[in-house]
């Protein structure tokens, strides 16, 4: 059976930085610099009566701690999606970083998929180093070692069908375990980059986000995302792009600017 998701975008998050703060060397294109919005998102993909999230958000006072703006708590914008917690059955993490798996707390009764190289980077001594440590919270990591030792948490890595209709790959580069998502839906498949790619313009104009552990991966992501856009017609969502809410139609009978349909 083909399991085919209705993919939801929640953009509870904003903020507003300068392009040579967002991207790599920015002095290396000759242009000049300028504002740039960067959205934060996470998704929900349903099928069947079935409920996952793919990245949990911020907590807001980590956002804030960094100067980021909450548009939504979370909780409450799932709330206003008319989705119970509770019932949401798996949350698929792509990377450890602070606004990517904050709330956690919020899904009691989910399985937790966290990418087995994220969490074997972020435990050991080498993460301690500021240029590292600044883009997690210690508190959410010991909370996936809490959840694993309840036995809620499936470690996965490489390429693979993590259930029928998602796919995940290791491509790293932004961050050591770095994921990306082809998600099956019932038009082209989807290709959630998360942090692998935050802009369009990364992709188009081959443009490496400023956060990078490894420069070459991000490239061979970049490289790889354009085929997958090729060979298999994907639409690639980029993971902090405000594009987005213009590409994609807003979700209707939600409040505006909140939630969007991706497929
Ligand atoms: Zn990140």
């Amino acid at each position: 059976m083909t399991v085919e998701y209705e993919v939801i975008a929640v953009r509870y998050g904003t903020l507003v930085a300068r392009r040579s703060a967002l991207y790599l060397h920015w002095d290396a294109y000759g242009e000049p610099d300028g504002d740039e919005r960067l959205d934060y998102f996470f998704y929900v993909l349903r099928h069947a009566g079935d409920t996952i999230v793919l990245d949990t958000g911020f907590h807001p006072d980590a956002g804030e701690r960094r100067g980021r703006t909450c548009l939504r708590h979370p909780r409450d914008a799932l709330a206003d999606l008319g989705i119970d917690r509770d019932g949401v059955s798996r949350v698929i993490v792509s990377h450890l970083h602070y606004d990517h798996i904050g709330n956690l707390d919020l899904f009691p009764r989910a399985r937790v998929y966290v990418p087995e190289r994220e969490l074997s980077f972020w435990t050991s001594d080498i993460a301690r180093h500021p240029q590292f440590s600044r883009h997690v919270e210690p508190a959410t990591i010991s909370q996936l070692i809490a959840l694993e030792r309840q036995n809620r948490v499936d470690r996965y890595d490489g390429t693979r069908e993590l259930m029928p209709g998602i796919r995940g790959i290791t491509v790293a580069g932004h961050s050591p375990g770095q994921q990306v998502f082809v998600v099956e839906t019932a038009g082209e498949p989807l290709v959630l980059a998360s942090d692998a790619v935050h802009f369009y313009e990364e992709l188009e104009h081959d443009r490496p986000f400023a956060i990078v552990v490894n420069l070459l991966e991000m490239y061979r992501a970049y490289e790889m995302l354009r085929e997958l856009r090729q060979e298999l017609g994907a639409v690639v969502v980029p993971g902090h792009d405000p594009l987005v809410t213009e590409r994609f139609e807003g979700l209707s009978g939600t409040p505006p600017g909140l939630a969007f349909r991706l497929a």
